[in-house]
């Protein structure tokens, strides 16, 4: 087990057609320490660096410029076999002709390790992978999901310092992504190995990561704890990405302490108009997650005027999908109480076309600027109870 630290690293790609070098931002000015132990998860959308950025830690990929240390160890010019990291890609390719015993024990035969070692390795791993009565089998005589767990088997048999994962469990469906899910993060409090794992679903992210860092673009745009980035994004990028549904982001105009969203009007707080000094005519986004939204009477002032496009019943909880100003949000609407004795379903499902008065709690309110889309309020300093 080790340490991870990133120092300034970048990843540019050239682009030879154009005669052009480095011209590709794969990533850029990467820095971090991961300590030993922690399960760090890289998220972000299609083409944000993840993958690179997992590779250049792996060696399989060059940096550019910037320094990697694994442990104490710097490894910039180490090749990867020599780095003591196992991978485990999307794809697992487990070796068709070995039994599952075989794959497993394949990287310690390589070493030389003893062949009894190998053997109680072997059983060891497979018990905790919950394969080990598959150890005579063929790759092909598995379900995708215990392809999958020999392939992670494959790699913590090894004893690598570290793990790199990349989106290893997106080949599976549903029901077993979950449980494997579960399990890796088990095996990880089991094994304890500093584990690096990419991914582009926010629920790994939030259910496994001690840290997740969120990329875009190539550039780190957060780090923090799972509920550090969900209740303090620290952009709108950020706000929007981590969520499902996202953060509803609606434009608003400041004039004389009132946000104007089309027709209806917000009360500013003139504390936050004085701190933001704000400016009449300025535009501002405002955020707020679709469950700090609530449906009230239309007579109550302060309420986003909104008109409803569409209903997605998801059993315990309706999503409702409705439009103001030409923006669309969203509102999670709770349709069975979980305990009808003591929790009243918060209203009756409206139907298409109808015209609603939404509050928004402003407890619960981002603001961002429209330009840079980084957050303005709640300040820096604040903390969520
Ligand atoms: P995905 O989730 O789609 O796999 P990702 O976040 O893993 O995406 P990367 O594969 O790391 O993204 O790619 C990051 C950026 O670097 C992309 O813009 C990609 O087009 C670019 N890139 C990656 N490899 C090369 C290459 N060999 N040559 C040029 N550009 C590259």
């Amino acid at each position: 087990m080790s340490s991870v630290k990133l120092e300034q690293i970048s990843r540019k790609f050239s682009d030879a057609a154009a005669g052009q070098q480095q011209r590709f931002v794969g990533i850029d000015d990467i820095s971090f320490e991961i300590p030993d132990g922690e399960f760090w998860v890289l998220v972000g959308p299609s083409g944000c660096g993840k993958s690179t950025l997992l590779r250049v830690i792996a060696g399989l990929e060059t940096a550019t410029s910037g320094n990697i240390y694994i442990g104490d160890r710097l490894v910039d010019r180490i090749p990867a076999r020599q780095r003591d990291v196992a991978m485990v890609f999307q794809n697992y390719a487990l070796y068709p002709h070995m039994t599952v015993a075989e794959n497993l024990g394949f990287g310690m035969q390589m070493r030389g390790v003893d062949r009894d070692l190998i053997q109680q390795r072997v059983k060891d791993v497979a018990k905790s992978l919950q394969i080990d009565s598959l150890l005579d089998r063929k790759p092909k005589q598995l379900s995708g999901g215990q392809q999958q767990r020999v392939a992670l088997g494959r790699a913590i048999a090894r004893s690598p310092q570290v793990f790199l994962l990349d989106e290893p469990l997106s080949n599976l469906d549903p029901g077993l992504r979950d449980n494997t899910r579960t399990e890796l993060r088990q095996l990880h409090q089991q094994v304890g190995i500093t584990t690096i794992y990419v991914t582009h679903d926010y629920v790994e992210a939030m259910t496994l990561a001690d840290r997740i860092v969120v990329l875009d673009r190539g550039y780190i745009q957060q780090i923090g704890t799972p509920s550090e980035i969900y209740d303090r994004p620290t952009n709108q990028m950020v706000a929007t990405f981590i969520g499902n549904p996202p953060m509803n982001i609606i434009p608003a105009i400041y004039h004389n302490r009132i946000w104007n969203i089309g027709e209806s009007k917000i009360s500013c707080p003139s504390e936050l108009a004085t701190k933001l000094q704000l400016r009449d005519g300025q535009g501002l986004n405002l955020g707020i997650r679709p469950e700090h939204l609530t449906i009230v009477p239309n007579s109550q002032p302060d309420t986003l005027l909104v008109t409803v496009r569409s209903l997605e019943p998801l059993g315990r909880e309706t999503l409702l999908k409705a439009q103001v100003d030409g923006t669309s949000i969203s509102l999670a609407l709770l349709t069975t109480p979980a305990d009808s004795s003591t929790q009243l379903a918060n209203s009756p499902v409206p139907s298409i076309g109808t015209q609603l008065a939404v509050r928004l709690d402003p407890q619960s309110m981002f603001i961002f600027d429209p330009s840079t889309g980084s957050r303005l309020a709640p300040d820096r300093s604040f903390v969520r109870d």
